[in-house]
């Protein structure tokens, strides 16, 4: 029998012993080459894409003035890592611990594990998400001759049973419920990629569905009512899962799989997702089930090479300093 991807050297391309073994000058040689990644490391001005700067180090930290535009700027300006106050190889440390974690990570164990604080870790995974979800953004998925799964999956608005049996209510019912319970949808290509959002309810998402998924598509989907608005536009097949969960080529298990994958990284890592972060838990754990055949040292490039172009976060630029203020 032929081994198991995840269990070859091949699959371990990168460690956390490597990156924190490195000095601060490989640190930075190795982040400026994930960044100016077309020049190899050679800086290049944000400010006016000249290549042509020189070194006004003061310290190990790199700072570049251009020649054609006079300004100042340093490997992280202008990035997701801008603003930053560790060393940077503990930033890179982040993302290997964050590749390797094939259910999520939480920001109280990073923070453990590089002695971060639960805002600054918490700040930084939601970097992260960041960088991942831009691989995905406005992605149409199917085509002509393509199948796609499709399902939902509900997730939060737990209510605590009462103590006593008298004091219970029926949790099913409407009434009984707090009204934060969400659904992600996902829509998963077979060989290819998912795509996912969150709604209130699967009904809501047959325009998120119709925009995202090419026509001449085959759509496999469940029983479940608030997908036959969806017959009008593909082709479908539809699978009873009272009856089987594969029967005549209609299937989910694919859009199954990626659900798992989130419930444990629900249940496991973060024990309670609020609807405001649904949505992006769901990107990163659909990033992570698209890539889950690729090496770590792969993963580490993909991540933080995004994390290290991507200009600086709308979300999460001084995000506890907001909070602190309104
Ligand atoms: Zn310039």
């Amino acid at each position: 029998m032929s081994q198991h991807f995840l269990l070859s050297a091949a699959a371990r391309s990168i460690s956390l012993r490597s990156v924190l073994r490195m000095e601060e000058k490989e640190a930075w040689a190795v982040f400026c080459r994930i960044r100016w990644e077309n020049t190899d490391g050679q800086p290049v001005c944000p400010h006016c894409g000249s290549l042509t700067s020189y070194d006004v180090s003061r310290s190990t930290h790199p700072r570049y003035r251009c020649k054609d535009c006079r300004k100042d700027f340093s490997p992280t300006s202008g990035t997701l890592f801008a603003y930053h106050k560790q060393p940077i190889n503990v930033y890179l440390a982040a993302v290997v611990l964050f590749v390797n974690a094939v259910k999520g990570i939480s920001a109280l164990q990073l923070g453990r594990d590089l002695d971060l604080s639960y805002k600054s870790a918490f700040v930084l995974c939601h970097k992260l998400r960041e960088a991942m979800a831009t691989e995905t953004r406005g992605f149409v998925v199917g085509g002509e001759g393509a199948a796609v799964e499709i399902d939902g999956c509900h997730v939060g608005g737990y209510v605590k049973p009462a103590n006593h049996k008298e004091n219970r209510r029926d949790r099913r019912k409407a009434v009984n419920q707090n009204g934060k319970r969400r659904v992600v949808v996902a829509i998963r290509e077979r060989d290819g990629r998912t795509v996912t959002s969150v709604f209130r309810s699967e009904d809501e998402a047959t325009g998120f569905i119709a925009n995202r998924v090419a026509r001449g598509t085959a759509v496999h989907a469940d029983e479940a009512r608030s997908w036959d608005a969806l017959h009008a536009r593909f082709t479908m097949h539809r699978i009873n899962h009272s009856e089987a969960y594969s029967l005549d080529g209609a299937c989910t298990n694919m859009a199954e799989s990626f659900f798992s994958r989130l419930r444990r990284a629900e249940w496991g890592q973060h024990h309670h997702i609020s609807g405001a972060y649904l949505a992006r838990y769901a990107g990163e754990m659909a990033w992570r089930e698209d890539h889950r055949r690729r090496s770590n040292g792969e993963l580490f490039r993909l991540v933080a090479g995004r994390a290290a172009k991507l200009a600086q976060s709308v979300d999460f630029t001084g995000y506890w300093q907001r909070k602190a203020a309104a």
